[in-house]
Order: structure tokens, then sequence, then C-alpha cells
């Protein structure tokens, strides 16, 4: 899932008001920001899948660090722990909700590729297969979320800009032609996104308006 998490992310900041957004944009993704960074260095394995369905054009193949049941729940403690430590409980709750939510919006599209424990037991509920309802489901989700973190904010020109740059790059990513890219690539292409949405996100935060 991509614009899905950052939903979760607009519903966290509305319930959540003093944690920034650009930290919570990181936290629904921490997830995928280490499996593309572990498949870099080499640790995890995703491959290319040449296929008509966009969703499917990423076969994860090895990933009990970064997508494993066991792996989310350890790491989402961390993220608690961490930072209840370093600001407060609540920033704590706020973040592992972030980092665990991302598996679970994951098994809904995944099909049978998501661990349970390391690399077995593997899970999905491959609502991917179906690739229009997929994009529908995700992006009125995204959609709905943004709605609802700005419907009685003051903040919203920035907000608007960022929601249509992402509806924008989901977008282009659903319709954009079958083309043949190496894991590698994917991987820096999607860091670079999440760097960008990241930053758009601490833009967000400091605007008046
Ligand atoms: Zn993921």
């Amino acid at each position: 899932m991509f614009v899905g998490h950052y939903g979760v992310g607009f519903l966290l900041k509305k319930r959540f008001n003093e944690i920034p957004l650009w930290l919570l944009f990181i936290s629904v993704q921490f997830v995928d920001i280490l499996a593309f960074s572990f498949v870099l260095l080499g640790i995890e394995i995703i491959k290319y899948n040449p296929s008509a369905n966009p969703f499917l054009r990423t076969i994860i193949e090895y990933v009990p660090y970064s997508h494993s049941l066991f792996a989310n729940l350890i790491l989402s403690f961390t993220v608690f722990l961490i930072f209840w430590r370093i600001k407060n409980k609540l920033w704590g709750i706020a973040l592992s909700i972030g980092v665990l939510s991302h598996w679970f919006l994951d098994i809904l599209v995944h099909v049978s590729d998501m661990p349970l424990f390391h690399n077995s037991l593997k899970v999905g509920m491959g609502l991917w297969k179906f690739p229009l309802i997929a994009f529908i489901i995700e992006f009125s989700m995204f959609i709905l979320a943004g709605f609802f973190l700005l419907k009685s904010s003051h903040k919203i020109k920035r907000h608007i800009f960022l929601i249509i740059l992402l509806s924008i790059s989901f977008g282009s990513m659903y319709f954009s032609p079958e083309a043949e890219a190496t894991a590698a690539m994917a991987s820096i292409f999607s860091l670079t996104l999440y760097t960008v949405f990241t930053a758009l996100a601490y833009w967000c935060d400091r605007g008046k308006n």
C-alpha cells in the first residue's frame, strides 16, 4: 500500500495534533523505508515481476526483518519505548500505532507474501488482484482521511498541495505502463519519494495556513 499509509498519518495527526506530520509520515512508512534500505544493502530481497497489474510488479521474496508480523511487533514496541523516553507516552503511543498500522494495511492488499514469523507463515488478503477496486479503496481512504484532518483546521493550503501531489504520484503509479525496473532502482525511487513527502509534510507543519 502507498498513499493509504499516509491516510493513517493524517488520522494520527488529527488525534495527536502536537506531533509533527513529518514524523507521523515517517512512522507510517517506516516499514517500507526499512525494506527498501535492506534491499539496497542486500539483506532483504524483492524482485521485479512483469505484470499488467501495477500493484503486482514488485514481488517481495524475503523480507523477514521489515515485513514479518513478529518483527513489526518488536519494532513498534521499540518505537514506543524510545518516544516514551525522549518525549512522552502519547508520542510513544501515536508513533508506535503509526509503525504497526503499516503491516495491518499491507495484509489487506498483499498476495500471501507477508510473513507472520521471519520468512514463514505468509499471509495476505490479496485485494491487489483486483487493481481497480484496490486503487479506488486506497485512494478514497487517503482522501477521506485528508478531508477529516482539514475539516476543522485553519491550516489548509499547504496540506491541499500535499494531498494533490500524493494523489498525482499514486495515480501515475497506477496508470504507468509496465517497465522493467531492477529492485535497486525501485528501492532508490521509492526512498526518494518518501523523502520528498516527508519534506513536504515538514513544510506543512511550518506553514501558518
Ligand atoms: Zn509495506
